[in-house]
């Protein structure tokens, strides 16, 4: 037989390689082999190598006696590489000499056979070596799976959540150490067990319908509850595994109650606001006679005119900021009443351009109005659409440098009406935009300087505009680039009716 040759290829027959440089000797073997093996043969050591490197056989069985490469010799490269060092090697020796036999084993041979042998012995001798063989791959392996069981629980005893594991049958299978604090019971108690029959109060729970959905639909649930078990509030996460069903849960009682204590000051703060609101509107009132009865009787000391000016400017912005105040926690408290009717948008803004006509004057800003012919008619509560809209235009006075300019203008665009009020002012950075809107936000920026402002003006321009089926927008180039803000409502169809202030370019104040 050549080197190399395969003989009676069988597929389930263990691989062996015959190594010998007797080719008589060793075609003989290999025939006699191949009825219980799959026999490749070399005829050295260094040819026996390369056949093994290719293919790892079950074994190796060799001459010690070769030219070249030797069998002691093979058997030393062998061991001294990881990937070949678990191949059982029989070494067959000429003679029985102790020395011989004592080195083989010294080297890691496993087997040792010295001739004259007979063929039945080494067949035994193969046989009982594979055997051994087999026996120590099922152990090494059965290891491995033991190791990575374990690293897989020790994992699992690292999360943070408590985690168990059901079979099919809800037994508990696995249960970290966090679980079994969480039921208050050992392993031994309730591994085995039903997770029902074990904790009979589950009977019925949610924990029982989701478990019972993640198996049947074999899709991961998430829940929040109370335990049946421990009484805390939990939330928990099921999914399905190819034994049953895995769940995951860790305990938010401390989290509720940190939410529940939010909602708890938030809901003062609400209630806060808003009897604030209504202790600062009873001394304006009395206040707001007084300027009046002043303004009845006109001084003629430049002092005291410029003196009644400025208190009425400021009493107006304050009588603003306490409104808005008293609507800010209407709305959060859910009070907050419209009264519907159909408008038309232009009376509006030019109600709205009034009541913002102290501050806009106040800075020595032009005002440009255009409103392209337009005249839509809005179903709406025009006192809070001229809120909105004086809100957004008192915002532009306040935050533009004197001098500035301030634009109003409306458009129609399909079934919408857009009002828009601009200007060119400080600007808003783009990571603001999105906030400015938020309740008490306010824009953190040197350029803004010490404006006044309590944050809640846009916060309830937004919640007015949604309430009339609307929405608004802020748009700015950035710091020093001006404002845009814009507000969509719906029109309602009546007949068009041109605009009362047809399109005046612009208009100072
Ligand atoms: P405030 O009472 O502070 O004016 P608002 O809710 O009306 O509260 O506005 C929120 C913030 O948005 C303001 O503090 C300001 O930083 C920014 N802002 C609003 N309007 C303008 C504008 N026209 N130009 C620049 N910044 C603005």
């Amino acid at each position: 037989m050549r080197s190399g040759q395969i003989c009676a290829a069988a597929p389930l027959k263990p691989r062996i390689l015959l190594v010998e440089d007797e080719p008589l000797l060793c075609g003989r073997l290999a025939q006699l082999l191949s009825d219980e093996y799959l026999v490749e043969t070399a005829p050295n050591g260094r040819e026996a190598l390369s056949a093994i490197m290719r293919t790892l056989p079950a074994l190796v069985l060799t001459d010690i006696v070769m030219p070249g490469v030797d069998g002691i010799e093979l058997l030393k490269a062998l061991r001294s590489t990881r990937r070949t060092q678990g191949v059982p090697v029989l070494l067959i020796s000429g003679h029985a000499l102790d020395e011989d036999r004592i080195e083989a084993y010294r080297q890691g041979a496993d087997g040792f056979l010295a001739k004259p042998y007979t063929i039945p012995e080494l067949r035994a001798r193969i046989g009982s070596m594979l055997q051994a063989a087999r026996r120590n791959e099922e152990a090494a392996n059965e290891l491995a799976a033991q190791q990575a069981l374990a690293e897989r629980a020790a994992l699992l005893e690292c999360v943070t959540d408590a985690f168990y594991a059901l079979d099919r049958e809800f037994r508990f299978t696995y249960l970290n150490h966090r679980a079994l604090d969480h039921f208050g019971r050992t392993a031994e108690d309730l591994l085995g067990k039903v997770i029902w029959e074990a904790f009979p109060q589950t009977r019925g729970t949610l924990f029982e319908q989701e478990y019972d959905r993640v198996t049947r639909e074999q899709h991961p649930v998430e829940f929040e509850a109370a335990s049946p078990i421990s009484g805390h509030r939990v939330y928990v996460r099921a999914c399905p595994t190819p034994q049953g069903l895995a769940a995951y849960f860790h305990d938010i009682t401390d989290r509720k109650r940190v939410e529940e204590q939010l909602r708890e000051a938030d809901r003062r703060k609400t209630e806060f606001l808003a009897v604030l609101g209504h202790e600062l509107r009873n001394p304006l009132a009395p206040l707001r006679n007084g300027l009046q009865i002043l303004k009845q009787h006109p001084a003629t000391d430049p002092t005291l005119l410029g003196t009644v000016a400025m208190m009425n400017r400021q009493i107006a912005h304050l009588v603003r900021l306490v409104d808005d105040l008293i609507d800010v926690g209407r709305i959060t408290r859910g009070a907050f009443e419209l009264r519907p009717q159909q408008a038309l948008l232009c009376a509006i803004l030019t109600n709205a351009l009034e009541a913002s006509r102290t501050v806009i004057e106040e800075y020595g800003h032009n005002v440009t109005i255009d409103l392209h012919g337009e005249n839509p008619c809005v179903n709406c509560d025009p006192d809070r659409l001229v809120q909105v809209f004086s809100n957004l235009l008192s915002n532009s006075a306040k935050y533009t440098d004197r001098g500035g300019q301030i634009g109003l203008s409306l458009r129609c665009e399909g079934k919408e009406a857009v009002v828009t009020v601009e200007d060119t002012g400080i600007g808003i950075p783009t990571s603001a935009l999105e906030h400015v809107f938020d309740m008490f936000a306010r824009v953190d920026s040197n350029v803004a300087g010490d404006r006044e402002g309590l944050g809640i003006g846009l916060s309830l321009v937004k919640s007015l505009v949604e309430r009339h089926g609307g929405s608004v927008r802020a748009f700015s180039d950035g710091p020093g680039r001006g404002s845009r803000f814009t507000v969509r409502l719906p029109i309602i169809d009546v007949p068009a009716i041109s605009a009362a202030t047809s399109s005046r370019p612009t208009m100072g104040m």
